[in-house]
């Protein structure tokens, strides 16, 4: 950003009624990956008329902005973001018999917590699932055959021009995949939800059962994104990827990514510090010193092994923020 009119427009967002903003602020401090570099810009409010307000006065100056939840399913580019980068932080929750109407910047787990011990029951199978409500409904989270777009009833949402409300069918949800993928300007401020009657403790019960599962798969100091690639939908692998597929192995419809990775030596495979974990072809973390950079060539280089292979192209579940380094084998990338 040009610096004269950058520190004065970070003065005007600072008199936002709860706003703090921050310059030059490491977004490496943001995600879980701890990776990326500088955000020129980085805003934070629990205030939805003020986020509002900022994201008029960015675009009015037409500067490029990004939302950030809690940083869990992001790899931010090593140059950081020119620009702003907000963080909303509004996590009101209202519950009025079946519904629950929350705020984008919640935590997903607080939502399933007050799910299940209200007795409402569609969300249990999120437990476990790090990062915020906003960020859930973007890529549609779920987990062990369910999404949150099953509950999904509105998302109240900034759309560039204004504040307004999209119903499910307008969100396009599909596997991890929504509307908001597409319409990149789009701001999810607040969603409603319709869940059905069940029992607090069985659904307590439920989640805390699959907390369990998870903590062993994802061990909480792990720096990750959860599963970097997207599982395949079975009826559309291309024809030598479901020759190959076990169809024994099919789960809620899915092919594993992690299945084909497998097959192409990815668990251990490494660059500089980014590994393939040893015990799930499909997670990628980061084990020390790791860049962007590394991410996206070891991502690369299992893409290439599984497109020439089985003639599939996955697709990252994993969102990119800055300028996407492409990729590209290079010295630094490590065979298992
Ligand atoms: C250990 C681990 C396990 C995981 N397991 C699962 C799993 O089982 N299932 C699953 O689906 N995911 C899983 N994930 C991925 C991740 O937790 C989810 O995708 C989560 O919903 C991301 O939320 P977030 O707030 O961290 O989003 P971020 O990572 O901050 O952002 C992700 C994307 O959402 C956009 N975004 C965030 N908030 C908003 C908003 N308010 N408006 C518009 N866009 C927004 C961002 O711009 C970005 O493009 C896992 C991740 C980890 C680290």
């Amino acid at each position: 950003m040009p610096t004269t009119s950058a520190r004065s427009l970070a003065r005007k967002l600072a008199e936002l009624p709860g706003v703090a903003v921050a310059e030059d602020l490491p977004l490496a401090e943001k995600t879980r990956f701890g990776i990326g570099g500088p955000a020129d810009l980085y805003l934070e409010t629990p205030c939805e008329s003020s986020l509002v307000e900022a994201l008029r006065l960015l675009d009015a100056a037409s500067i490029p902005r990004a939302m950030l939840g809690g940083g869990t399913n992001v790899i931010v580019a090593d140059e950081g973001f020119r620009g702003a980068v907000l963080h909303y932080t509004g996590a009101r929750m209202e519950r009025s018999g079946l519904s629950i109407h929350v705020d984008a910047g919640a935590e997903l787990q607080r939502l399933v917590d007050e799910a299940n011990a209200a007795g409402l029951k569609g969300l249990e199978t999120l437990a476990g699932i790090p990062g915020t409500v906003g960020g859930a409904v973007y890529g549609n989270a779920g987990a062990y055959g369910h999404s949150i777009s099953e509950c999904v009833r509105e998302v109240r949402v900034w759309d560039g021009e204004r504040v307004g409300c999209l119903t499910a069918e307008a969100c396009a949800f599909d596997y991890r995949e929504s509307v908001f993928k597409r319409q990149r300007r789009w701001v999810i401020l607040a969603v409603s939800l319709e869940l059905q009657p069940g029992d607090p403790a069985e659904l307590t019960r439920r989640s805390a059962e699959l907390v369990a599962l998870r903590r062993e798969k994802y061990p909480p100091e792990m720096r990750c994104a959860g599963s970097i690639f997207k599982n395949l939908i079975y009826d559309r692998l291309p024809p030598r990827a479901r020759a190959a597929f076990p169809p024994e192995l099919v789960r809620e419809g899915k092919a594993p990514a992690a299945w084909f990775l497998e097959q192409v030596g990815a668990k251990g495979m490494r660059c500089g510090d980014i590994v393939v974990a040893a015990h799930h072809a499909n997670l990628i973390y980061n084990a020390g010193a790791g860049t962007a950079r590394q991410l996206c060539e070891l991502i690369a280089e299992l893409k290439r092994r599984v497109r020439e292979r089985f003639d599939l192209e996955l697709e990252e579940e994993v969102q990119f923020l800055g300028p996407h380094p492409g990729g590209g084998l290079t010295s630094s990338l490590c065979p298992a």
